[in-house]
């Protein structure tokens, strides 16, 4: 992708700890509506990446364009999500006590920083926003129970739901699918691809079936840099890729 078109833009990313190379010269570029799967063996620097983008740390080398003009590596993590990056870790966190629908109104009003509000009246416009977060987050028939009647799998899309309450143009995922049921797998497949519509995707994940179902472009890192990238097929069957997952 030419770097005007590309959403993120990592361009000779190496982060350094204690003269050890988590990232080495890292480049990789993530279109406006696509979803990109990140595989990689233990240790490949995925986790680093994500860290990076989010401005959790800061490359020694390199940059991180995000929309042609922010370099994310001279940004804070608050500016950064500001920008309309979301991250969403491997366990769901969601509150517990309150009702599914009233997570999904927290995270609306979260950049108001007004929690008395949170418990005022709806306005039609919120209450429509609410309905369509519920509904693409497959939540709709449990927004009045508290969250911490969820399955694993509901709670992972509660937070997801929270996350596009914010609407990010820039969603990374953790995992999604891990401890989920198959169906719920399947389900997080489609509503992945659905996000990925209308804004850009990055997962991070260990399960190849649920890889496979995203049917999306593949990154395979290595030692902190691109081993392979394209279709699955392609990349699951070039013989580096299959020997660093089968040396290990
Ligand atoms: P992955 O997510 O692909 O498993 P990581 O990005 O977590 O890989 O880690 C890449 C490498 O960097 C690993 O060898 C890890 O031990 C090392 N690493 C990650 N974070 C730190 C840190 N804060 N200090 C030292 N080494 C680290």
């Amino acid at each position: 992708l030419p770097v005007t078109t590309a959403l993120l833009y990592l361009n000779g990313v190496s982060v350094v700890f204690d003269g050890f190379r988590a990232l080495n010269n890292l480049s990789l570029a993530i279109g406006r509506a696509e979803m990109r799967a990140i595989i990689g063996p233990n240790g490949a620097g995925k986790t680093t990446m994500m860290d990076v983008i989010t401005g959790k740390t800061r490359p020694s080398e390199g940059d991180a364009i995000f929309a042609g003009r922010h370099d994310l590596t001279r940004l804070d993590e608050a500016s950064i999500a500001q920008l309309g990056i979301g991250r969403k870790f491997q366990t769901p966190t969601v509150f517990e006590m309150h009702t599914v629908e009233d997570n999904i109104r927290l995270s609306l009003k979260a950049d108001r920083r007004t929690l008395p509000t949170l418990f005022a009246r709806k306005t039609a416009a919120e209450r429509e926003r609410i309905d369509a977060l519920l509904e693409r987050v497959r939540l709709k028939d449990q927004r009045r129970r508290p969250a911490s009647e969820l399955s694993h799998g509901q709670k992972q899309w509660l937070e997801i739901g929270m996350l596009l309450a914010q609407e990010p143009q820039l969603l990374l995922v953790d995992e999604p699918a891990a401890g989920m049921t198959d169906q719920e797998t399947a389900d997080t497949a489609d509503l992945l691809r659905e996000i990925a519509e209308t804004r850009a995707v990055v997962v991070v994940e260990h399960d190849m079936t649920f890889v496979r179902d995203l049917g999306v472009k593949v990154t395979c890192l290595h030692e902190g840099s691109v081993l392979a990238e394209g279709p699955l097929d392609q990349v699951s069957a070039d013989e580096r890729v299959v020997e660093v997952y089968l040396g290990r």
